[in-house]
């Protein structure tokens, strides 16, 4: 599933496309749209000001407040590629012409993502809680939001009304990162351990977008090109396999329904 680092990445491979006009859109499944405040043909004809990314969500500013927004579900998918080459991919629901000979295309095979066409991003944005790569995401803030909470750390970093973007695989690689298990009840740990939480989920973010993602699966970037950050994870996707720090088998458990892969040795 992409997680920041993945829509991240796809916002930086898209954002050139700024300045561009939007001159042909084909919506092949309409009930991928979550919620319309206009016509998706409106977009037609106006200038792609921004592109952008909220927690896993992709957010192109068109002219005139259209803010036409993404989410990639599981297996989602959003790039660029000239207008001249056939499009070649199965399951593509939005189709963008644009006036630079370059199109941007989204698809879902699974389809648990979603379009968003509204006048203003707020009220979908405003369940968000912090950007953990902003300066507002603070060992402090981290501190306030475990305290008295009886939660395994690993669900509350998953919950993205207090922190937005971090899924499944980063939070297995920043709880390793921190050397803190996941089921640790998120109030009980100490401010120490707080602060190395905070700086170890900053570290693996910060690093996927370096390696362009994680392409466990379904992600491709916005180019339509496998991330490597798969070749540096620890502990997600590797289990049974010797931890890269001391050797032992990396363990697997389920966790609020998730598949939580740590090392027995490493993390306390
Ligand atoms: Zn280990």
């Amino acid at each position: 599933m992409p997680e920041l680092p993945e829509v991240e990445t796809i916002c930086r491979n898209i954002a050139v496309c700024t300045g561009a006009r939007l001159i042909d859109v084909d919506l092949r499944r309409p009930d991928m749209i979550r919620q319309a405040d206009y016509d998706v043909h409106d977009l037609i004809g106006l200038d792609l000001c921004a592109v952008r990314r909220r927690g896993k969500y992709l957010h192109l500013c068109w002219e005139d407040d259209h803010h036409l927004i993404f989410h990639l579900g599981m297996s989602g998918r959003f790039y660029k590629q000239e207008r001249a080459l056939a499009i070649t991919e199965d399951h593509v629901h939005l189709v963008m012409d644009l006036d630079t000979e370059e199109r941007l295309l989204y698809l879902d095979p699974r389809r648990f993502g979603g379009i968003w066409l509204l006048s203003s991003p707020g009220q979908l944005f405003a369940r968000l809680g912090v950007e953990p790569l902003s300066e507002d995401f603070t060992a402090e803030y981290l501190q306030h939001v475990c305290r008295k909470r009886k939660t395994a750390i690993k669900n509350l970093l998953l919950n993205q009304q207090l922190i937005a973007g971090i899924g499944n695989i980063y939070a297995d690689e920043a709880l390793f990162g921190a050397g803190l298990r996941p089921d640790r009840p998120a109030g009980e740990l100490s401010g120490q351990e707080i602060g190395r939480l905070q700086a170890a989920i900053v570290e693996v973010l910060r690093r996927s977008i370096e390696n362009h993602g994680t392409s466990f699966r379904d992600y491709r970037d916005g180019l339509n090109q496998q991330g490597e950050n798969q070749f540096y994870l620890a502990v997600y996707g590797r289990e049974g396999k010797a931890c890269r720090c001391c050797g032992q088998d990396i363990n697997k458990m389920v966790l609020g329904g998730r598949g939580t892969h740590y090392c027995p040795q490493c993390q306390v």
